[in-house]
């Protein structure tokens, strides 16, 4: 159609192998043994300065903690302020510019991640974050570059939408704004992607952005920052700060300018934010949009008729890729006691020979957990679990942190499905699993809703219709992302819209056009001749 723009057609990036001889493994070996040999030092990111504070902190492998890989400068109150005035300083030119000039930004960052940039990506996760090469790639590239392509995608189909209807001397328009104000963009440890399209989502739609990585992601955060630079988001779009969180949201919250909040993170930490942006309300020129996805207690149900296999696959899968730290992550299972000895089976015999230790070997398919705080805190789940009669260990329980924050992967079955284990995040290795008896069918079914307490994923395993669709109807509300037969993790973008509500968030799916459009607030024109 003439005067409309059709951006490149998005595919899923395709996920590379590693094989021991692939061009890809070489590359990402070379990588790594860089990111090992140099110390690095790394910047806030505020305007068009790089801001050295002196005040210096040191990242270190989660599965290595006596190598430093980078040192990075810690910001205070002023370099909050100093990035919102830089972010506001951009705001006009950036949000004049043509949309497609934004698109343009953003699809070349694509490129630089599928291309040039991939190994280099991959190996801060592995290095900064403890993701195997598998984990990294499909992570850092792969999830990376589609939501970028993906969201151009989206993007353009908000710009280029259906116009209202016009009538015979009156022209109707919409006009979709950037937000007035700036875009505070809190970003997690555990995925890179995430962490990059946080920002990228809303400084897509015209919004400048101040961004603030996990403490535990500022690794990586800085490598997305260069990508970006060289793509060409101009200074101040996106600028990336360092501080205490309490110290940043006393500034952004209290800026009169703060026009939405870009989220990922803990339930806790989402409603202390929301909590602070109401008591603040009077303070903004416009109500902020609030978008988080924050925690998970990720289910798997199976049936009596699901096949066994099928089962193990999923909870071996959804509980222990990337140590559990998904806030998809299946942490929970209700196994009818018919399977349980298959199911049980399947597992432990598959767990023997998973091999943990450090990314750089290619041969370790669990690596560490992200910090020593997450360490203590899980090793004392599992101690606890361990002095407990009612729990019977079925693998794993072993922790050791003299050289990195390992924890085995663990199985519990426990007696009581409203267990401790049953019901909070620990975010890491552990899954409990309850064995109820067949009959119980419905029971279960009431149970699983109750505990969902989060409702970010969960998954039915069954060959039976009948019960498929009525797990799909009692569950509704029980998972944002409900999957029949396969795990509850790996959600694609353009595939699998992401995201889940009670304490999981907003549900403003990542990867999706109903995300996009919250970083846009439309203006409705009407002209009369
Ligand atoms: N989207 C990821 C998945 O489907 C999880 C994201 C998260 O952990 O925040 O596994």
């Amino acid at each position: 159609l003439k005067g409309f723009f059709n951006v490149p057609e998005p595919v899923n990036e395709t996920v590379l192998n590693y094989g021991p001889r692939s061009v890809e493994r070489a590359a990402l070996k070379a990588a790594l043994a860089e990111g090992r040999a140099k110390q690095i030092d790394i910047p806030m990111y505020i305007g068009s300065k790089e801001v050295r504070t002196g005040t210096l902190r040191e990242i270190r492998p989660p599965h290595d903690h006596q190598h430093v890989l980078a040192t990075y400068h810690w910001g205070d109150k002023t370099h909050v302020t100093d990035a919102i005035d830089a972010a506001l300083a951009a705001k006009a030119d950036w949000e004049n510019l043509p949309w497609e000039q934004r698109a343009a930004i953003f699809l070349k960052a694509a490129e630089l991640i599928a291309g040039p940039y991939r190994a280099k990506i991959n190996a801060a996760t592995m290095l900064g974050q403890s993701k195997n090469a598998y984990q990294a790639e499909i992570d850092a590239a792969c999830e990376f570059i589609d939501f970028l392509r993906f969201n151009v995608q989206y993007m353009t189909e908000i710009y280029q939408q259906q116009p209202p209807v016009s009538g015979k001397g009156i022209w109707n328009r919409v006009e979709q704004r950037p937000l007035e104000g700036f875009v505070f963009a809190l970003t997690p440890f555990n995925f890179t992607a995430i962490a990059g399209n946080l920002p990228a989502s809303a400084a897509m739609m015209g919004n400048v952005v101040v961004w603030k990585p996990a403490d535990t992601q500022i690794y990586a955060a800085n490598v997305i920052m260069q990508i970006f630079k060289e793509a060409g988001v101009p200074d101040g779009v996106i600028n990336l700060i360092y501080a205490d969180g309490p110290v940043v949201g006393d500034v952004v919250f209290n800026h009169p300018d703060f026009a939405g909040i870009h989220f990922t993170g803990s339930t806790g930490v989402f409603q202390n934010i929301w909590g602070t942006i109401a008591g603040n309300i009077h303070k903004y020129k416009t109500y902020p949009r609030i978008v988080g996805e924050t925690g998970g207690k990720d289910f798997v149900l199976a049936h009596p008729s699901a096949n066994p296999d099928v089962v193990a696959v999923a909870l071996l899968r959804g509980a222990f890729e990337y140590q559990g730290q998904k806030c998809s992550a299946a942490s929970r299972a209700y196994i009818p006691a018919s399977l349980w000895p298959a199911v049980k089976e399947h597992v432990t015999r598959e767990m023997a020979t998973f091999k943990m230790g450090p990314t750089e070997d290619f041969e370790n398919f669990i690596n560490a957990v992200i910090s020593e705080v997450s360490f203590d805190k899980l090793a004392k789940y599992i101690d606890e679990a361990n002095a407990d009669e009612s729990v019977e260990l079925i693998a794993g329980g072993g922790h050791d942190k003299t050289k990195g924050w390992f924890i085995e992967p663990t199985v519990l079955k426990v007696e009581d499905p409203y267990y401790v284990t049953m019901c909070t995040e620990l975010f890491g290795p552990v899954l409990t699993v309850y064995v109820y008896e067949d009959k119980d069918w419905d029971e279960i079914l009431t149970i699983v809703d109750k505990t969902s307490i989060y409702a970010l994923t969960g998954a039915i395993i069954s060959q039976d219709r009948y019960a498929i669709a009525e797990a799909t109807y009692r569950l509704r509300n029980a998972a944002g992302n409900f999957y029949v037969n396969d795990k509850p993790t790996g959600a694609v973008v353009g595939q699998q819209p992401f995201g889940g509500a009670r304490g999981s968030g907003t549900n403003d799916k990542a990867g999706s056009m109903i995300n996009l459009l919250r970083w846009v607030s439309p203006r409705t024109i009407k002209e009369t001749f």
